[in-house]
């Protein structure tokens, strides 16, 4: 047993050896000390066993070189304070300031300071265990128990703590928000516990190109946060995040399967962006929410110009879930006319937002919107049931003479989503008794799917009796072999096509693809014709139908009646 003695009094820390020598105690090393400043390098020095202090050491208070010696032990070691005095408030604070007992001097025998070794040792133990046992219960509150990592609570934690640290040191704090790209697809497809192997490999990874200093913390989900200290440059935060979306790169192995992973990394920086942990965590979380929105796999940077685009965008959806809620929206017409007679064959019913405050919305703005939530089902729903709805007006009107033009509706790709939804359109057509072939489904071609559920979903529609329709022809990828495994008859030429006719490559590609569409039986209709020239080069090249602001802009279905309907007789012509 190693023991040091630290007492300014040479005769007492005599008489405390030889009490020691008595005790029957197995003695290695006892080294003894005069100054408390000895003492406490001793201390630090050497592991001991023990440690009897003089509770009196001028200048020094007792207390003070217990709580010094303390601070840097991990209580291996027993100290047990000696003191002429009988104070037993004294002897209860140094136990509180971590001694293990507390000897009068006078009162020092070997059997004493035996039993006072034994109990501080016992105490010690006990100590231990507590200590450990607390250690593992923080282990356990701070841990994320399915990747080791650790969790939303340390996180927290550990920001408010980085934030107000940071701003005493004024150094910057990088905080970096990682969510997966497509994880509940894994979840859905390959099941849970797949999800879980995915999550534990990803945490692996995630632990790679960060250092030790840096905290990486699972929050929930596949939601990941990384706490950055002194990375002052931005191209070295930059670097940083290109090596954490690198490391996910190699595919995974889960249970037999190759999984792709990517992931979209919102990063804030305090004090730049934000004053408080609060307020970081809203920025870099803004962040994350745009690089999903540009396509996922990607970094971002918090700016404030993005956050009022981003605060703008999640009220509009806000807005837009109340549009539909409280008759909002609404819907325009545009004329389609036979490219020979031009008289009126169709119409392409074009949704528009009346808002409260910004006015009329055009679709460009709030469809994508919709997109990204499951609200553009609901108001592709409701597009088709309001076109129906209008549709069925207008064959009344025409009281029983065979009505003359068709009405298109357009669809989201993401609406293929919706498998009920054949069922709906029957219900509507059944509803307002409209005849299927009147009806025509616009799909945009670049946002296609060539996967077998959207086919699927296509033939069922198709199987309805409506036709469909290729829309914005010519800007997706289409190759021959892809459109024919689709159902659609019509295509229709984009706008870019026709607009750009002036220039003679365009007029040769036009030229083709009306070759093309006429060779495989497509009918085609050529929108976006605005002058008379675009209008006769499409018929000069037998488009079947056109559609263009020349013949009319999209118009509320008031003035589409009186502009296009009205006139008996004239079902099938401008109104004059
Ligand atoms: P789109 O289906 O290609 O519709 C044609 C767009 O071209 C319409 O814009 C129309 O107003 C515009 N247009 C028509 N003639 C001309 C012309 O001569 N010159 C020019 N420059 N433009 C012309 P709009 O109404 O703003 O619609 C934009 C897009 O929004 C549509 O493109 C369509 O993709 C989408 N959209 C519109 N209504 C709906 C809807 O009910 N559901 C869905 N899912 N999407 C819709
Ligand atoms: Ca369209
Ligand atoms: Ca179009």
């Amino acid at each position: 047993m190693d023991i040091l003695i630290i007492d300014d009094d040479a005769i007492d820390r005599m008489s405390a050896i030889r009490t020691l020598r008595q005790s029957e105690l197995i003695l290695g090393r006892v080294d003894q000390s005069d100054t408390a400043i000895e003492g406490i390098r001793q201390a630090s020095e050497h592991g001991y066993d023990m440690i009897l202090l003089d509770y009196q050491i001028p200048p020094s208070n007792g207390i003070e070189i217990l709580r010094e010696i303390r601070g840097g032990n991990d209580y291996s070691t027993a100290i047990v304070m000696l003191s002429h005095s009988n104070d037993e408030k004294l002897a209860l604070t140094c136990i509180e300031a971590g001694a293990q007992d507390f000897i009068m001097k006078s009162e020092i025998t070997a059997s004493r300071l035996k039993r006072a070794i034994l109990i501080s040792q016992e105490r010690h133990l006990l100590e231990q265990q507590i200590r450990a046992n607390h250690e593992q219960l923080r282990y356990i509150a701070e841990r994320d128990s399915l990747t080791g990592l650790r969790n939303r609570y340390f996180f927290d934690e550990a920001l408010r703590d980085a934030v107000s640290k940071n701003s005493r040191s004024g150094e910057q704090l990088v905080l970096m928000l990682l969510d997966l790209d497509n994880f509940k697809k894994v979840n859905d497809v390959l099941g849970h516990q797949a999800g879980d192997y995915l999550l534990q490999e990803i945490a692996r990874r995630l632990e790679q190109p960060i250092r030790k200093s840096d905290k990486l913390c699972r929050l929930g989900g596949d939601e990941f946060a990384i706490l950055v200290h002194d990375l002052p440059q931005l191209e070295q935060v930059r670097l940083l995040a290109d090596r954490i979306l690198k490391s996910l790169e190699t595919p995974m192995m889960i249970q037999g399967q190759t999984i792709e992973v990517t992931a979209s990394i919102g990063v804030a920086t305090y004090p730049l962006c934000a004053t408080d942990a609060t307020g970081l965590m809203k920025c870099a979380d803004v962040a994350m929410y745009r690089a999903k929105e540009l396509g996922r796999n990607r970094v971002q940077y918090y700016s404030a110009d993005l956050h009022q685009k981003i605060v703008s965008r999640i009220q509009l959806e806000f807005d837009l879930k109340q549009a539909l809620k409280n008759d909002q929206l609404t819907l325009y017409f545009q004329p389609q006319l036979d490219a020979r007679s031009e008289r009126l064959v169709g119409v392409e019913a074009l949704i528009r937002w009346q808002h409260h405050d910004l006015g009329m919305i055009q679709p460009d703005e709030f469809i994508p919107i919709a997109e990204e939530s499951d609200l553009i089902i609901e108001i592709g729903r409701w597009v088709i049931q309001a076109a129906c709805c209008q549709f069925s007006q207008w064959v009344e009107a025409a009281l029983g003479t065979h009505i003359h033009f068709s009405i298109a509706v357009n669809l989201s790709a993401r609406q293929l989503k919706d498998h009920a939804l054949s069922e709906y359109l029957q219900n509507c057509l059944a509803q307002y008794n409209i005849p299927a072939a009147l009806v025509e489904l616009e799909l945009t071609e670049s946002h296609l799917e060539n996967s077998l559920s959207a086919i699927e979903m296509l033939n069922n529609l198709s199987a309805t009796g409506v036709r469909l329709s290729l829309d914005d022809f010519g800007t997706g990828y289409s190759s021959l072999s892809h459109l024919s495994q689709f159902p659609f008859s019509i295509l229709k030429i984009d706008k870019s096509f026709v607009q750009s006719s002036d220039d003679e490559k365009q007029r040769t590609l036009l030229k083709a693809i009306c070759a093309f569409a006429y060779s495989l039986g497509y009918e085609t209709v050529a929108e976006g014709i605005e002058t008379e020239a675009q209008k006769r080069f499409c018929q000069s090249l037998a488009v079947n139908r056109l559609q263009g602001y020349l013949f009319s802009h999209p118009i509320a279905a008031q003035d589409f009646e009186t502009q296009w309907l009205c006139q008996t007789g004239n079902s099938s012509g401008k109104a004059e």
